[in-house]
């Protein structure tokens, strides 16, 4: 049997290590002050993707939307068993928000035959967790958020236990289907050193070009890498917005209709908590005094 699974992936900045000299006075972060992680439930993702192919088979593409640097976890996922890998980049993605990368990610998805797609719950440098959800949207595909364990495949449908905060939900849908992973779903496998070995050559046409540049070589010299690389294996692929017959005006700056007013610290004080009864009428006359005030409309 056998099943085809994409995994989106992406490559962030380690958050984790914030400190005063990685923020800009507005608030925002400067991304070339921290180093560049996969991100964590992104590899919770794959590894759900390697399990299914471990116990029935099947093949295994990780995908990811970004600058050519990101061809760096593309090669973590085929250490760490990933069959075949796959770098979006383009300048005409730069700004793109969760709309426009979502809508980007679906074009590459539809040019590949799936069973099952699978993201990582959250990203932590975006931190919307709206990816996943709008990327099935967009394929017309059921969707299954928060799984923290796949429970059953049987070539038609696939059950899964979804964590929801407060309880567990066991949700059973028709393939083909998207998952939203958690960080609670596995443990990661690490690299294997004979698949690392085989593939540390493995690189994208860009960086192959950026280390010509850097190497002032000829540009015929690219093209033999290329070629090189390609005979052996060894090119991971590489696919721009023209690739993926993109409508442009659904992408990067032009296709992402989010704008960001304001960057604020909101330290909450005790002072600022207030008890709300616990009635539907504490609720009501909560949610009436909060749009009185403007705070939700
Ligand atoms: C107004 C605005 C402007 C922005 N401009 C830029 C910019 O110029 N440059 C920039 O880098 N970012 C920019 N961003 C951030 C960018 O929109 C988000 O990084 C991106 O849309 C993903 O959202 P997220 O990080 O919240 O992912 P989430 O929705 O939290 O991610 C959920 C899952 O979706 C998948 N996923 C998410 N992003 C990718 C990806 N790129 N490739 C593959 N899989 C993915 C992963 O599986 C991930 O775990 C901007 C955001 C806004 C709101």
């Amino acid at each position: 049997m056998g099943y085809k699974c994409v995994v989106l992936i992406k490559q962030v900045p380690d958050t984790k290590r914030i400190t005063g000299e990685a923020m800009n006075d507005d608030g925002t972060v400067r991304r070339s002050a921290l180093p560049a992680i996969f991100n964590p439930e992104d590899l919770n993702a794959l590894e759900l993707a390697l399990q299914i192919k471990d116990k029935y088979g099947g093949h295994v593409t990780v995908i990811t939307m970004g600058l050519p640097a990101a061809s760096a976890i593309l090669r973590e996922s085929l250490y760490r068993g990933a069959d075949e890998a796959v770098l979006i980049t383009d300048s005409r993605c730069a700004a793109s928000d969760t709309l426009a990368t979502s809508y980007i990610l679906s074009c590459a998805v539809k040019k590949i035959d799936y069973d099952i797609v699978l993201c990582g719950r959250q990203a932590i440098d975006g931190d919307t967790a709206q990816v996943g959800p709008q990327l099935a949207e967009k394929l017309g595909v059921t969707q299954i958020t928060y799984v923290e364990e796949l429970e059953e495949l049987n070539g038609k449908s696939i059950t899964a236990r979804r964590n929801i905060g407060n309880g567990r939900q066991q949700v059973r849908a028709k393939l083909p289907v998207l998952l939203t992973v958690t960080g609670d779903a596995n443990e990661p496998r690490v690299a294997a050193a004979r698949r690392t070995m085989k593939y540390k050559n493995a690189r994208t046409p860009i960086e192959i070009e950026q280390e010509d540049r850097s190497q002032k070589s000829e540009v015929r010299g690219q093209k033999s890498e290329v070629r090189k690389l390609k005979e052996k294996g060894l090119l991971i692929k590489q696919w721009d917005l023209d690739e993926l017959e993109a409508d442009l005006k659904w992408c990067g700056m032009r296709g992402s209709p989010t704008k960001v007013h304001k960057i604020q610290s909101v330290v909450l004080s005790a002072k600022e908590s207030r008890a709300v009864e616990p009635s539907d009428k504490g609720i009501a006359d909560m949610i009436h005094e909060l749009i009185e005030e403007k705070t939700i409309s």
